[in-house]
C-alpha cells in the first residue's frame, strides 16, 4: 500500500493544502483510499479528509467521484437531502506521487458498526424505519433530480449523522483539534511558508478561542450528548461507482449480497438496482444478517446460489425475465428452471422473520408488505424511492416511538459506540 503510486503515509499534525487542513488520525480505508479526520483551520470545524492513491487508475478514479459529489453537492445547498456533501478538493505531492485529495463533512460511524455493536441482532424495527426514511430521501434526490444511480449502497456506505455533530461545533463536541505539526515530517516539508505561517498563527489564536468557550459549554453539553445520535439519520457516501442512468460504464456493478437479479443475468439495469439494495440493508438492520449470503458449491457457482437464494425466498422467477439475460443460457434451461440447483426450499420474507428471528406475526408482515415489492425480479416494478417514502410501515408508529424518546425510551439499542467511539478517538490525539 504505502508505495510509489499507493497510498500516502500521514502522521498526526501534517498539513495539506496549504496548511488548511490539519490531520488528526485515521478514520478508515478502502481500495483506493485512506480516510483522516482533520481539522479545517480557516472554517473551524472537523473533516474527513480522504487521499487517493497516486496510480492514475486511482487518479481517474477520484475525477470520477469529484465529478458525481460536485453535482450532488452543488444542487443541494441546503444539505438536507442525506447524501455526503464534498466540501473541497485538491492535489498533494507526497513521496509517493500526487495524491487527489476529496474533503468531506465528517461523519460518524456506517451502518455496519451500528450492527456490529449490536452483536448482529438488529436494531430494532423503529430505528429501521428511520434510517430507512434517511436513504430514501437520499435516493429520490439521486434518482428523480440527477440522474444517478450510486450502484454500490451497503451498510458500510452510509454513515451516522449525530444530533451534535463535531464538523459543525467542534468545542461543544468537547473535542480540541491538535495542531502542533511533528517533529520530522516525512512529506520532507520543513519550515513554513509565508502562507503556512499566517495559518500556523491562526491556528494557535483558534485554538485560544476554542479552549475559553470549551470550558463553559462543557458541562451543559453532557446532557444533550446522551441523546446523540438518537435522531438515526444518516447519510450516503461512496461515490466511487456511480453511474448516471444515462451513461453507465460497465454492466457488473455492485457488492455480491447487494447485487439485483439483473446484474447477474446481464439483463441491464437502472435506478431500481440501488431499491433491490436498499432492501437488503433494510432486512440487515432489522435482523442483523445479510438477506443473501451465496456460496459456490459443488457443481455450481456463487451466481447460480444467488439466484437460487433469491428464489427460496421471492418465488419462482417468471421465465421471461430467466432468460432475458445476456448470462441467462449459463443458468437457466429453456424452461426457465436452473440448469444445477434443481430442489429448491420455498420459503416467504415474512416467514422467515417470524421463525428465523421471532419477529411477532404482526409486524412480520407489516415490515415483509414493505420490503417484498422492493425485491420484485421485474425491475421495473419496484417501487421508486419516493413511492417507498409513502409507504404506511414508514409512517407507523413514529407517534409511539416519539412518546417512547420522550419517556426515556426504554431501548435495546446501545447506541454509544457508534457515536462515542470517533469522539473518545479524538481525545487521544489531544
Ligand atoms: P472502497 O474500497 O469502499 O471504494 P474508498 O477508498 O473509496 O473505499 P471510502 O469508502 O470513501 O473509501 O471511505 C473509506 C472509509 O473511511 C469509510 O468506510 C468510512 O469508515 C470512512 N469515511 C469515509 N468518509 C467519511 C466521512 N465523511 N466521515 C467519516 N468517516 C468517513
Ligand atoms: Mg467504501
Ligand atoms: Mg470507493
Amino acid at each position: 500500500g504505502y508505495r510509489k503510486g499507493g497510498y500516502h503515509a500521514v502522521r498526526p499534525g501534517d498539513r495539506f493544502a496549504s496548511g488548511r487542513y490539519v490531520a488528526q488520525r485515521k478514520l478508515g480505508w478502502g481500495n483506493f483510499s485512506t480516510v483522516w479526520l482533520a481539522f479545517d483551520v480557516q472554517s473551524e470545524r472537523y473533516v474527513a479528509l480522504k487521499i487517493q492513491k497516486s496510480a492514475p487508475e486511482f487518479a481517474q478514479a477520484a475525477l470520477h467521484e469529484i465529478e458525481f459529489l460536485s453535482e450532488i453537492t452543488k444542487r443541494d445547498p441546503s444539505n438536507c437531502k442525506c447524501i455526503i456533501q464534498l466540501i473541497d478538493h485538491f492535489k498533494h505531492t507526497g513521496p509517493n506521487g500526487q495524491h487527489i485529495c476529496l474533503v468531506f463533512e465528517f461523519l460518524g460511524d456506517s451502518l455496519l458498526k451500528l450492527v456490529q455493536y449490536n452483536r448482529y441482532k438488529g436494531i430494532g424495527l423503529d430505528r429501521v424505519r428511520q434510517i430507512c426514511k434517511s436513504i430514501l430521501v437520499g435516493l429520490d434526490y439521486l434518482h428523480s433530480e440527477l440522474g444517478i444511480i450510486h450502484s454500490d449502497l451497503k451498510l458500510e456506505n452510509v454513515l451516522l449523522v449525530s444530533t451534535i455533530d463535531p464538523s459543525k461545533d467542534p468545542i461543544r463536541s468537547g473535542l480540541k483539534p491538535n495542531l502542533e505539526r511533528p517533529e520530522g515530517n516525512p512529506n520532507g516539508e520543513v519550515g513554513l511558508n509565508p502562507i503556512e505561517k499566517k495559518l500556523q498563527m491562526r491556528a494557535r489564536r483558534v485554538l485560544a478561542k476554542l479552549a475559553e468557550r470549551r470550558k463553559s459549554i462543557a458541562e451543559s453539553s453532557r446532557a444533550e450528548r446522551s441523546l446523540d445520535g438518537i435522531e438515526l439519520t444518516c447519510k450516503i457516501v461512496d461515490f466511487g461507482n456511480a453511474c448516471w442512468a444515462d451513461k453507465q460504464y460497465t454492466d457488473f456493478i455492485q457488492t455480491r449480497q447487494y447485487r439485483a437479479p439483473e446484474i447477474i443475468l446481464g439483463a441491464g439495469y437502472s435506478f431500481s438496482v440501488d431499491m433491490w439494495s436498499f432492501a437488503c440493508i433494510a432486512f440487515e438492520l432489522a435482523t442483523g444478517e445479510m438477506l443473501f449470503t451465496p456460496k459456490e458449491g459443488h457443481g455450481y457457482s456463487e451466481d447460480e446460489d444467488h439466484l437460487a437464494l433469491m428464489m427460496e425466498l421471492l418465488g419462482k422467477m417468471p421465465k421471461k425475465i430467466a432468460t432475458m439475460g445476456t448470462k441467462s443460457k449459463e443458468y437457466f434451461d429453456r424452461h426457465g428452471d436452473l440448469k444445477r440447483i434443481r430442489r429448491l426450499k420455498f420459503s416467504s420474507v415474512e416467514r422467515i422473520l417470524v421463525d428465523k428471528y421471532g419477529v411477532p406475526e404482526s409486524e412480520a408482515r407489516e415490515f415483509a408488505d414493505f420490503l417484498c415489492p422492493l425485491l420484485d425480479f421485474a425491475p421495473e416494478k419496484r417501487p421508486t424511492a419516493a413511492e417507498c417514502l409513502q409507504h404506511p410501515w414508514l409512517q407507523y408508529n413514529d407517534d409511539k416511538a416519539c412518546e417512547a424518546l420522550n419517556n426515556g425510551g426504554a431501548s435495546s439499542v446501545d447506541l454509544t459506540h457508534s457515536t462515542g467511539n470517533p469522539i473518545s478517538g479524538i481525545c487521544k490525539n489531544v
